[in-house]
């Protein structure tokens, strides 16, 4: 029988879908289950988003189109991002379409290093599993840069200090952050950006995609700090801004790299559903007040869940400043009820409580001293989001007694 190659067999996954096919499972037997898991707006596309992909169809304009996008698309996400980025110069031919911003951090870690000459790639841990999983399969070495919860769950500019060397190829930034609802203050970004004047080789991947849901303030990126833009990947898209996670449409901007981007493309997908690209450009250049609205009603839950979670019995839960993720400290909880660790936990409150979460280790390994947490999307109603953290605090509390 032939064998399956290292490299797939080595793959990471995203958990999030691992639990989310458990979670459909329980529910088909009759189980009620409040699900925390998945990292999509529950919202549907906005209206007139949905009229330019059926105009789209209907005038015909669905064949293959440019790798890196029609023309219209490109020149209107080139001003997108530049508007949202303090005017920084994005020219049409910098931005390449995808199908999805996922794409392109394989295409961004392929385009930078090399397989197996012991190219490092830097990365948030927790973060994005996609990280890992890709740095590894395309042959360069994964290096944890670990996240501090008395940062608000920012790295400390020294960690990175230390994991920068001449080796280092790719630097990978993500905030708002996944899993933790983190961001990077204009300080930290301004001490990374000097860090990294040290070594000229090291690009930047900027993983944007929750720019429109920041809480904190505005939006703003290290390629607007002084000689950064030129070494920076922005990647930002549809998904979450407009509620369009199945459509697939995501962004690249890099002068440099784009030319790169579009031959991956040419080697992959071909191009991004060319109705997906008609909905997108009608998407950002159309009215924005859905954004607006998602926006709030996302600070709303936020502002909701955070105050239920801390009213957990052994449960604290910083603010995050952004994206649409809490991510609350567990380890008195599972210590009050005998649990080993967060997994137990979340297996415990999957198949005991009927809520579905996902664990820290979901996102990579434990950082060894800032304790057990669990990761809830609270893209979900408030009613499921009172229920929820009802049903935990009741399973936690009763678990309590039964130890004691
Ligand atoms: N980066 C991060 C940090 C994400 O959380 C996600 C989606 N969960 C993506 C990229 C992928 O986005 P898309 O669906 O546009 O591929």
């Amino acid at each position: 029988m032939p064998e399956i190659s290292r490299r797939a067999q080595s793959l990471g996954t995203e958990n999030a879908f691992v639990v989310l096919a458990e979670v459909n499972a329980l529910a088909r037997e009759g189980r009620d289950i409040v699900s925390f898991c998945i990292g999509q707006p529950d919202f549907p596309a906005p209206g007139n988003v949905q009229e330019a992909a059926i105009r789209a169809i209907r005038e015909g304009k669905h064949g293959y189109t440019a790798s890196a996008g029609i023309d219209p698309l490109r020149e209107a996400a080139a001003k997108y991002l530049s508007a949202l980025r303090g005017g920084l110069a994005i020219r049409p031919e910098d931005v390449v379409v995808g199908a999805g911003a996922k794409p392109f951090i394989a295409y961004a870690i392929l385009s930078t290093t090399d397989h197996g000459a012991g190219d490092e790639v830097i990365y948030p841990n927790p973060g994005f599993p996609i990280y890992e999983s890709q740095i590894a399969a395309c042959g360069a070495k994964p290096v944890p840069l670990n996240l501090r919860e008395e940062r608000d769950f920012a790295f400390d500019p020294e960690d990175l200090d230390k994991a920068l060397n001449a080796k280092t190829r790719l630097l990978i930034l993500n905030y708002p952050h996944n899993p933790t609802g983190g961001l990077l203050s204009r300080k930290d970004l301004e001490a990374i950006a000097a860090l990294l004047r040290k070594y000229p080789q090291a690009w930047v991947y900027a993983d944007e995609i929750y720019s429109r849901l920041c809480y904190a303030g505005e939006f703003f990126s290290i390629a607007q700090l002084p000689g950064m833009a030129e070494r920076t990947i922005i990647c930002d898209g549809a998904s979450k801004t407009w509620a369009m996670t199945g459509w697939r449409i995501g962004f690249a901007a890099s002068a440099k790299l784009a030319p790169a981007f579009t031959r991956w493309i040419t080697n992959t997908d071909s191009c991004a559903s060319q109705i997906s690209q008609w909905a997108a450009l009608e998407a950002v250049t159309g009215p924005q007040d859905s954004v607006e609205r998602m926006r709030q009603s996302f600070l709303e839950r936020r502002d909701l869940i955070v105050r239920l979670l801390n009213e957990v019995p052994g449960v604290s839960c910083r603010v995050p400043g952004g994206a649409f993720y809490a991510w609350p400290n567990v380890t008195e909880a599972c210590r009050r009820i005998g649990a080993r660790d967060s997994e137990e936990l979340r297996k415990r409150l999957l198949h005991e409580a009927g809520v579905a979460v996902l664990a820290d280790i979901h996102f990579g390994a434990r950082v060894p001293g800032e304790g057990q947490h669990l990761r809830f999307s609270y893209a979900a109603s408030n009613q499921a989001i009172e229920q929820g953290v009802a049903r935990m605090a009741d399973f936690i509390r009763k678990n309590t007694k039964k130890a004691a």
